[in-house]
């Protein structure tokens, strides 16, 4: 069975790679063809321009986007990007990817993304507050608890959830900690939240690694990305024997053959704001000694795990024949395009999804809600342990869907999500 692409949205490249995958699930799974056409679409899509009042008192104008790609499971769920690179055609399909996340981990959302192009780097702290509010000013009517949930992504954090939530309140003229997911603490928000994606990552891998018979303390691991999640997940790794031989963030990278203290490189980061700082040190901090190498050089490293923890597109049909780690496990959202996909697959290079592998951040998300909802708050220890039992279980399943099928992980993950969508689709029915 195969449904046209919709011409409103054949010049969305991105969006069109992200289709893909779900075109190559489609062959082992039943579903009517009224279910598919539906998911072809994006729900709703929203672009607005944001005036923020600058501190030298001019007036600029920010571009904002917010998608709402499918409800069917449940109110769109999808965090805000702060990035120069967010477009329509990147929201979508971040939104898109959402819907198959929440699926799979059958949480009841739906999927949906937010974005805002712009350099958060060279806002003051002060700008950046009226940015946020302004975005909610321009999406209030979009979203709501029932409706479409917000919560971090890449250069987003809790203090702008936080305001994302006072300003949707104010709004409203009533408290609504739920319609935004990843708050502070004290503004409702979930023990363990900002952990969260880096904890599931580190519980998927350790489902998925002994399949192998790979032991952490025989495995060396590069991590590209040191933002929340892949300094977290480098720090855990590391903590639970596994050899971390490099790390990088968008300046550059650090790669010491007999492993990396993480957590040092954590302190040079945050104190001082980049990876340069570390490499300015490196003679005299503590840091093993170490050799400074670039993004390129870190994806090609032979290495066992390669972990992308940073943004989509990074693993291209142009640097594949280059990759030498045996399992690349992808925290970031689309990092691997499908060109660079069929490559890796047939050097053997065995490849574990985003919608899979990076979901307990919205896995969290959910229980944030959920607590949120009913007023009851978890310990740290409840989220952890209710986070594994989530991500331990749908590894589990589509590792056997893998097994079953003789499909790739990624290709399993969708059937597991898509079923579940079929499945709500139809039984929804159409108007027609
Ligand atoms: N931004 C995260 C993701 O891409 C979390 C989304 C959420 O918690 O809603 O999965």
């Amino acid at each position: 069975m195969t449904i046209e692409t919709p011409k409103s949205v054949r010049e969305l490249s991105l969006f069109e790679d992200a289709r893909k995958r779900l075109d190559k699930a489609l062959k082992y799974v039943s579903m009517s063809e009224d279910a598919l056409r539906r998911l072809k679409y994006p729900k709703a899509s929203l672009s607005v321009s944001i005036p923020v009042r600058m501190d030298n008192g001019s007036l600029k104008i920010f571009q904002g986007y917010r998608v709402r790609y499918d409800d069917t499971r449940g109110p769109g769920k999808g965090g805000v990007r702060y990035h120069p690179n967010v477009s329509i055609d990147e929201v979508q399909s971040l939104a898109f990817w959402m819907t198959f996340k929440c699926a799979l981990l059958n949480l009841p959302f739906g999927g949906a993304k937010g974005g805002i192009t712009l350099n958060p780097k060279e806002l003051s702290r002060q700008e950046l507050e009226r940015l946020s509010r302004g975005y909610i000013d321009a999406i209030a009517d979009f979203i709501g608890p029932n409706v479409d949930i917000l919560a971090p992504d890449v250069y987003t954090n809790a203090t702008i959830m936080g305001w994302m939530m006072d300003q949707y309140s104010i709004i409203k003229r009533q408290v609504s900690p739920a319609v935004v997911t990843g708050k502070p603490l004290m503004m409702g928000g979930s023990q363990g939240r900002n952990s969260a994606t880096a904890m599931g990552a580190f519980y998927a891998i350790n489902t998925i690694l002994p399949q192998f018979e790979q032991i952490p303390q025989q495995t060396t691991v590069a991590v590209q990305g040191f933002g929340n999640v892949g300094a977290i997940l480098a720090e855990l790794l590391a903590q639970a024997g596994y050899k971390v031989v490099a790390v990088s963030d968008s300046q550059g990278g650090l790669y010491a053959p007999q492993g990396l203290d993480i957590p040092s490189i954590r302190q040079y980061k945050n104190e001082n704001r980049g990876m340069k700082a570390v490499y300015c040190k490196d003679t005299v901090c503590d840091i093993v000694e170490h050799k400074i190498i670039s993004n390129k050089e870190l994806l090609a490293l032979d290495v066992d795990i390669l972990i992308p923890a940073a943004l989509e597109n990074q693993i291209t049909a142009a640097n594949a024949p280059d990759i030498k780690a045996k399992y690349i496990f992808e925290v970031a959202n689309g990092p691997i395009t499908s060109a660079a996909d069929e490559i890796l697959e047939g050097q053997g290079v065995r490849v574990f999804p985003d919608i899979l592998i990076n979901a307990g951040g919205v896995t969290v998300s959910y229980f944030e809600w959920v607590q949120n909802r009913s007023g009851l708050y978890w310990t740290e220890a409840e989220v952890n342990q209710r986070l594994e039992q989530k991500m331990v279980e749908e590894t589990e399943q589509t590792w056997r869907i893998a097994q079953n099928t003789g499909a790739s992980m990624r290709t399993a993950a969708y059937i597991h999500a898509l079923n579940r969508l079929g499945e709500a689709l139809d039984a929804k029915g159409t108007r027609d």
